[in-house]
């Protein structure tokens, strides 16, 4: 929420009126306390998950992934399908990925989006086919590129010029045709609550559709014309007319990726908008019917208080009416449509579990002068496990999770245990005042960007990822970090 700068605590947080309440726009119901007041997850207390499996720990709940992985297919289903369309959704693996969530994602009839070799690896690991992959990326390599079409991928989004004639130069090596959709930069760059238009967007992402751009790419006027381009052609219309003239290569549409944790389905109408325009209009000039689009992820989830996210019913509701209205007023037929949702479908499916250790009072001064106590409450883990604090200024939440959080309460920033002071967890957050060495802290809303994003930073080995579920006992997925793996690859004094 960006509340970085506030001294003392920022606006939106509250203090708590029932400290035991779950807020249930961040707190799914596989979370609940029990009569005790002890946080359980898919009916299993903390505390035996932590005397099982340690701490710090992801807690994982398989029932909340599955149910968000289908409630979000259905909804843009369901929504498109009003206007006689059809859809795919990828579950976009970098969020969060290991093989059981993968085939989680599959057997719930999502296709699986990858973003490197590694996370292609994963997928076909876990038994996803190949037809039903993704893969993107801004630089893929040749081995990428070989091992995806070895393995038949649905798609490849191609995400410049160059990148065309290398998937063309392969697949025309191994004698396969390469299904691929175009990364373009429609101009729409939404956050939270807003969304910004841009005629040229300065991020390493997409093919522009500015008019002029191809030439101030460096392509020049007789090239462009040996290509059958003119010389105020965009960017992108240089990869399509390379994709259209590769034997090798079958352009299946284009594909856009607005941002990240957006609330308001008001960016990516926009976006669509965009696309479709340009789909239209390289249709008609080229004399094609380019079969798909394909609108990214970046649907949002609640973190902290305050905060609104949309029920994914809703925004697949107003896209879907938006889409139709515009292909409608374009002449077009709607094309298959896909989106690629991450965080709000892994986002909500997990919480960490800390242990806390030492309880510091820090005396501050507040935005008016005034001296005022703040309490630093470390925790086992920190950046490692979670580095969206430190990587965007991410606001979290937490809660004592062992027992009832009753008495007064206090506030409280939550920190890790690494050499850094921007070691940061949870930057604002109320607490019991009798809080202790030994009680467990729960984060919500961790299930997405942090296991993904996690390091051995100060050698501290990863944390498992526990999975629970309402008709299995709890189980680790991924196991935790031993010494051993900290030196497997250590290859001593040589
Ligand atoms: C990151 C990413 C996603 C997923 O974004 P979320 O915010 O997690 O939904 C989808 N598509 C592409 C291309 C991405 O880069």
């Amino acid at each position: 929420m960006g509340s970085a700068a506030a001294l003392f605590k920022p606006d939106w947080l509250t203090y708590p009126s029932d400290p035991a309440a779950l807020d249930l726009t961040i707190w799914e119901s596989s979370f609940q306390r029990d009569e005790t007041g002890e946080l359980t997850v898919d009916g299993t207390p903390v505390s035996a998950l932590r005397e099982q499996f340690g701490t710090p720990a992801y807690v994982f709940s398989e029932s909340v992934f599955r149910a968000r992985a289908r409630g979000f297919r259905e909804a843009f289903t369901e929504a498109f399908a009003h206007h006689g369309a059809e859809v795919s959704v990828y579950y976009a693996g970098k969020s969060f990925l290991c093989t059981a969530v993968a085939a989680w994602a599959k057997d719930e009839g999502l296709n699986l989006d990858t973003a490197s070799g590694g996370e292609l690896a994963v997928g076909l690991r876990a038994g996803m086919p190949g037809e039903r992959i993704a893969l993107h990326g801004n630089n893929k390599s040749e081995a990428e590129l070989r091992r995806a079409l070895e393995n038949n991928v649905g798609r490849i989004v191609a995400d410049s010029a160059d990148e065309v004639r290398l998937i063309a130069r392969v697949a025309a090596d191994m004698g396969v045709t390469a299904p691929v959709m175009l990364r373009l930069t429609p101009g729409v760059h939404a956050s939270t609550h807003d969304f910004i238009a841009t005629a040229h967007e300065d991020q390493k992402f997409g093919q522009s559709l500015v008019p002029g751009t191809a030439q101030l790419a460096g392509f020049h006027a007789d090239e462009l014309e040996s290509m059958g381009l003119r010389t105020d052609d965009a960017y992108a219309t240089v990869s399509v007319a390379l994709a259209l003239a590769a034997d090798h290569i079958d352009l299946r549409g284009f594909h856009c990726h607005i941002g990240s944790q957006i609330f308001e389905a008001e960016g990516f109408s926009q976006a669509a908008k965009k696309v479709l325009g340009y789909l239209n209009e390289i249709n008609h000039r080229f004399n094609v019917t380019l079969p798909e689009i394909d609108l990214g992820g970046g649907y949002g989830i609640g973190y902290v208080e305050g905060e609104k996210p949309r029920a994914a019913r809703d925004v697949a509701t107003e896209l879907a009416d938006s889409v139709s209205k515009t292909c409608a007023d374009l002449g077009m037929a709607i094309p298959h449509l896909s989106f690629e949702p991450g965080r709000s479908i892994a986002g909500p499916s997990g919480i960490t579990l800390y242990t806390v250790g030492t309880i510091k009072n820090v005396s501050i001064e507040d935005e008016h002068g005034d001296t005022r106590v703040r309490r630093y409450v470390s925790v086992d883990g920190g950046m490692s496990d979670n580095a969206r604090p430190v990587l965007y200024e991410a606001d979290y939440t937490a809660v004592l999770a062992n027992r009832a959080p009753e008495g007064d309460q206090v506030l409280s920033r939550v920190v890790g245990k690494h050499c850094e002071s921007g070691d940061i967890v949870v930057r604002y957050v109320y607490l019991p005042e009798d809080l202790k060495a030994g009680d467990v802290l729960a984060v919500p809303a961790t299930g997405a960007y942090c296991y993904a994003l996690s390091s051995n930073y100060n050698m501290l080995t990863r944390p498992p990822v526990v999975a629970t579920s309402a008709d299995a006992e709890p189980r680790a997925i991924v196991r935790r970090e031993t010494e051993d793996d900290l030196l497997a690859r250590d290859l001593g004094n040589v």
